[in-house]
This record gives C-alpha cells, structure tokens and sequence, in this order.
C-alpha cells in the first residue's frame, strides 16, 4: 500500500455475484476493499471465478447483484470507458499493422482525439516504459518484452485509476516471464496505481501481491499479504495450494493444522521425536533442488497425517543425514509451528 495515496480511491467489492445462465455461481458474493496504490493478485485454480471477478470489475461483464465502488463512487453500472479501469491484454492482442505508437495511440483516436495531440501523449507513455526509441516498429519488428511494455502502455493511455490483468503473463516464456514480472512490479511502484492481477501461479502472486486473494468456487478463502497467507494459510484449500505445507491431525485440538515443509524436522527412529508431535513414513521421493532437498514421504496409516509428507532440507541437512527411498523415518515438529485451520 502506498502511504501517500488517498484512502478514497480504493476499490471496493460488495457482496459481488456472477451467475451465468443455467450455471452454478461463478463468483458468490465475495467482499474485499483493495487500498489504493497496492498491488493485489487474484489467485486460484482454473474456473474459481478469477476472471468473472475482473470482468466485473472493467465493466466487460454485467453484476449479477453486488456492487462495485472505486473511491467512494458506485460503478458497477457504468459503461467500460467511464469507469476509470484499464484491462491490459497481452501483447499478442495489439494491432499488428499499427506502430507501437498507433496501438497506444488507438483508443485515443476512438474517443476523438486529434492526430497530434494523441501521437505526443502515446509517445510519452511509451518514453515511460523505455519504449520511445521503438515507437515507429510495429509488433513484429519487437521482442516479446517490448510487445508487452506496449501493452501496458496502450492500458495507460486512458489514464486509468485501476489497471486489471488476466493471466498477463501466461504466454511468456519461463525466463521472460520472470523479467517482465519484475517490470510490472516496478512500474506499478512508480505509476502509484493499484493493479489488479490474475493468475493461478502461487509463485507469480507471492512474487508481486501486496495482497493476496486466494478465490475456490467463486468464494475468497484468504486475503492477506503473501507473508500472511503463506504462514498462516486460513485454510486446508490455501495450504494445499499454496504448497510447501503439510496437514495433519491435531489430537489436541480434534481439528487440522498445517505445517510448513521447512520446520519439519527429521529423524531415523521413533525415539528421536522426543515426545514432540509426529508423524511417520517411508522416504518415497528424493528431489535435489539446488539450495534445498525436497523429500515425499509416504505416511504410514493411522498417523494422521495425509497420505504424502513433504519434507525440505537444506543441502546441508540433508548431507549429514542422507537418507534412501524405502528408508523408514520420523517427522516431528514443535506445537508452536502447527498452524490451525479453520473447520469446514
Ligand atoms: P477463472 O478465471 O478463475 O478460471 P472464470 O471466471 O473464467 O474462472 O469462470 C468461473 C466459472 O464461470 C467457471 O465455471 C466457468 O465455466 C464459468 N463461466 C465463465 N465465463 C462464462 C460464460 N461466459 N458463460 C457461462 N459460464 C461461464
Ligand atoms: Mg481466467
């Protein structure tokens, strides 16, 4: 959240619903503010309403009852253009016989514009994303990246308050995907503008929310930063989605916890768990990944645990302990690192 923007021009999500026709719900009245300037990340599987939530929001989609507020004013009946929201589409979607300057230039001309008054506020946009060299190529002539700074620009030509995302970055390559998750990040920090963005990568929204919304069946399980939400998954769905957590059983308590992969502790023998809560298994996968060692660990029955455990150890770690796939072992951690979750 930036400190310096106005609380008021916020956005806010009222008990927003999406039902298609003869459909089940598609987004079931969910509640969220998103505080001006932040970044904030849709995240969910496939079909959890993800992108029905941000049609909404543009205006590309009717509310089937619900609001939606931007600084304080009700837009949920407002034409696309009158909303003060942008969608950003990806690079594939530009004009391929314009410039880079008549793409961003283009919705401009649509509003009536003059030639050289939307020519001088397309190339400074473009100089803003370091594009302003190129402004002549056409998107052929340009890189992927370049093709997707363009996009962003031709999003900002409209001055918008809010700029929505849809799976931005999903036809990059995994190297460029990375990069331009980083450009994103950083000209979201100097346009001070909030940015919603979509995607069913954990890693992608961990990288770049300042908020996190994981979305399950047109509900929000969780809203927190991804610090947050990784530590404190509110759910046995956010755990398992977000990876790296294992639940178990919590005797004490009759409910289900959480724990990450990296406290959990690993021993060779039952009497090693020192009284600490435990669970065992057989060593079934061994996955070096560099920095870390990751083990799977096939759950013995009865222990309360579900059927797979994964374990993280550092490199080190594991060295001084290796251990061999079939390799009987024990998993303990301490109760102050089980995370509770909530009961369905
Ligand atoms: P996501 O973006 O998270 O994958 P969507 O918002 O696209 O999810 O879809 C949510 C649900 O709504 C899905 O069950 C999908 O099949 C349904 N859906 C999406 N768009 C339409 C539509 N135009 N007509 C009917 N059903 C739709
Ligand atoms: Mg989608």
């Amino acid at each position: 959240m930036s400190p310096t923007a106005p609380a008021s021009s916020s956005l806010e999500l009222i008990a927003l619903t999406k039902r298609y026709d003869h459909a089940a719900v598609a987004v079931d009245g969910i509640d969220l503010r998103i505080p001006a300037g932040s970044y904030c990340c849709l995240l969910g599987p496939s079909g959890c309403g993800k992108s029905s939530t941000l049609r909404m929001i543009a205006g590309h989609e009717t509310v089937s009852s619900g609001d939606v507020l931007l600084a304080g004013r009700n837009i949920t009946d407002l034409p696309a253009a009158e909303r003060g929201t942008a969608m950003m589409f990806q690079s594939y979607a530009l004009f391929p016989h314009l410039s880079a300057l008549d793409n961003v230039a283009f919705s401009l001309k649509m509003r009536g514009v003059g030639t050289a008054e939307r020519r001088a506020q397309a190339q400074d946009l473009l100089e803003r994303v370091a594009m302003g060299h190129l402004a002549q190529r056409k998107p052929g002539e340009l890189s992927g990246g370049q093709q997707q700074r363009v996009a962003l620009a031709r999003a900002l030509i409209t001055r918008p308050q809010v700029l929505l995302l849809d799976e931005p970055l999903s036809a990059l390559d995994p190297f460029l995907r990375v990069q331009m998750r980083a450009e994103l990040r950083s000209w979201q920090r100097e346009l001070g503008l909030t940015f919603v963005h979509v995607t069913h990568s954990q890693e992608e929204a961990m990288a770049l929310a300042d908020q996190m919304v994981v979305m399950n069946h047109g509900r929000i399980e969780q809203a927190a930063s991804p610090r947050e939400v990784f530590n404190a998954p509110a759910t046995e769905f956010v755990a398992s989605f977000m990876g790296g957590h294992n639940v178990f059983d919590d005797a004490a308590t009759g409910g289900r916890v959480a724990v990450r992969a990296d406290r959990l502790a690993l021993h060779l023998s039952a009497d090693a768990t020192a009284g600490q809560p435990h669970a065992h298994g057989q060593v079934c996968d061994i996955e070096y990944q560099g920095t870390y060692v990751l083990l799977g660990i096939e759950a013995g029955a009865g222990t309360g645990a579900a059927r797979s455990i994964q374990v993280s150890l550092s490199e080190a770690e594991f060295q001084r302990q290796p251990v061999q796939p079939g390799q009987p072992v024990w998993v303990s951690w301490r109760p102050e690192q089980a995370h509770r979750l909530a009961a369905h």
